[in-house]
């Protein structure tokens, strides 16, 4: 009878253990990563706003549900960079000018900065983005291109599946592509970024 109480006594145990294990688990994949995100869009090639809000409503609704990061972001700031014309052009990217210049733009404790801009040539980039600085640039406001700029900020390289977001086969433009999964791995990987820091 002893030795019942006792294997009953652990069982219990070892359910409340695992239990508890578990909570913790759920607790710290569920935990919500926030992110300050400055919007500028360019004075002189300005992209409608509705667009911009509409398309970043639906990019930032995916993120949180997928990867538990919840992008936001006050209003768009319509920004005329004089002393900085390559801002919005798709000449240079991730130039150390550039970042000084949007930080003086961006409420303070903005992390991932997006640049619109419908200043766009045939042929050129759709989008940028520097993993480093966290500016990311979109000529063509779409859903699916700006998961592909910030997922290339939170550290993703490009993928082979042409189902995934990541995706990036030379000539066929970013937004032909309808198919906008996500892989598991993906995910795994924007996780384990989420609470990176950008210059
Ligand atoms: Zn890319």
């Amino acid at each position: 009878m002893k030795g019942l109480r006792m294997r009953i006594l652990v069982v219990l145990i070892l359910v409340f253990a695992f239990a508890m294990a578990k909570t913790e688990l759920v607790r710290a994949d569920s935990s919500v990563r926030s992110i300050k995100v400055c919007v500028l869009n360019d004075a002189k090639h300005p992209i409608d706003e509705t667009i911009i809000g509409e398309t970043l409503a639906k990019v930032f609704k995916e993120w949180r549900e997928k990867t538990g990061i919840q992008f936001k972001f006050d209003h768009v700031i319509l920004h005329d960079p004089v002393t900085l014309p390559s801002l919005f052009s798709q000449q240079e990217d991730c130039l150390e000018q550039e970042n000084e210049q949007i930080k003086a733009v961006c409420p303070l404790g903005s992390e991932v900065k997006i640049l619109f801009s419908g200043f766009w040539k045939e042929g050129a980039k759709l989008g940028t983005a520097c993993r480093d600085s966290g500016i990311i640039k979109i000529y063509k406001p779409n859903k699916t291109l700006v998961n592909h700029e910030l997922g290339h900020a939170l550290g993703l390289g490009h993928s082979v599946n042409y189902r995934s977001f990541m995706a990036w086969f030379p000539g066929v433009p970013l937004y032909q592509y309808t198919a906008i999964e996500w892989t598991d791995e993906e995910i795994k990987i924007i996780k384990e970024n989420k609470h990176k820091k950008w210059q």
